[in-house]
């Protein structure tokens, strides 16, 4: 195919503290990549302006044509609306802002826009480490923990756009999470707690990679607080299973470097307390590491904007023919 006719899908992860920018072709294979620092003191559209930045020097050199762009974004979002509807203290202007309408007036295309755990887990599933599974639980282990729930080959985000959230739910000790509540998931398993945990039993204040440091050199309470982080894990899996009879969590986010710490902890204690069904739950790390909000932002945009796409890949990867009888073709995730 002539490059200059390709068709051609942005991706943008908007994060606290980075923006990322994928652009992907058909296949959502990643063609180009580039990251910026988020503006986030300076409002929603300076948010929106450094991506649209970011993206105009990708689609500069990266022949093709736009066809859709996704937006993943942390905080609670309105993806039918495509405006974010609650963020955390650290965006200003961010609250009730307009994100696909913005980026649909500068580019002239469609725009969609998703939670970013939501996105993660749909990029895992198109083309990372879970590819065409259709019932499989997310979890991003970053400053905090955020779930996302894939069931019967389609995103469930339920009625409030909140299901999956195993961050989020008591029955983990008693200790006060971020959101206010207590012994929540997010207070033994994310990179703030892991870090926090530590200076608990020793008095030294570590990061959750500092933390893993240690561990990898036999202290003792390093490795105490990632057990305690894998066994937190173990059980909202192992919760999860009960609700809905996931057959894989996929785990990702900067804590899941870790991996080899996470892993046995998290193994150990679902030999111990396996799924009510008797089946196992596969345990697999995301693959796509930094890219994966951003490409599950772009399949969205794909998923949307192409007539007849089958609403997500096969187990063997694998798309089905086109055909107006695909299921599920526009609304997931919605
Ligand atoms: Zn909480």
């Amino acid at each position: 195919m002539n490059e200059s006719n390709r068709t051609l899908f942005a991706g943008v992860d908007i994060g606290g503290t980075t923006t990322q920018v994928v652009l992907c072709d058909d296949e959502l294979t990643v063609l180009d990549r580039a990251g910026t620092t988020t503006p986030a003191a300076s409002g929603g559209q300076a948010m929106i302006n450094a991506a649209l930045g970011v993206l105009a020097q990708l689609l500069r050199r990266t022949p093709g044509r736009l066809a859709g762009a996704g937006v993943g974004a942390a905080g609670v979002v309105d993806s039918a609306a495509g405006r974010i509807l609650v963020a955390s203290d650290s965006f200003r202007g961010w609250s009730g802002f307009p994100v696909t309408a913005t980026v649909e007036d500068a580019l002239g295309v469609p725009a969609f826009l998703d939670n970013d755990v939501n996105a993660f887990l749909r990029g895992e599933v198109s083309s990372g480490a879970v590819r065409g599974e259709p019932d499989v639980l997310g979890i991003a282990l970053g400053t905090g923990v955020g779930g996302a729930l894939w069931a019967g080959g389609r995103l469930f985000a339920g009625p409030h756009g909140a299901a999956g959230e195993i961050g989020h739910i008591p029955g983990f000790g008693d200790l006060a999470c971020t959101c206010g509540g207590r012994g929540h998931l997010e207070t033994l398993a994310s990179g703030r707690s892991i870090g926090a945990r530590y200076t608990d039993r020793t008095g030294r204040r570590l990061t959750a990679r500092e933390v893993a440091d240690a561990a990898a050199h036999g202290d003792e309470d390093a490795l105490a607080v990632y057990r305690d982080a894998g066994a937190g894990l173990a059980r909202a899996v192992v919760m999860t299973a009960g609700v809905v009879d996931i057959t894989t969590v996929v785990i990702g986010g900067g804590v899941s470097r870790a991996w080899h710490l996470l892993e046995p902890a998290i193994r150990a204690r679902l030999t111990e307390e396996p799924p009510v069904s008797g089946h196992p739950v596969r345990l697999v790390r995301a693959r796509l590491g930094a890219d994966a909000v951003a490409v599950g932002a772009a399949t969205r945009a794909r998923l949307e904007t192409t007539p007849g796409v089958r609403a997500e890949p096969t187990p063997e990867g694998r798309r089905g023919p086109s055909g107006p009888e695909r299921p599920h073709r526009v609304g997931i995730g919605s």
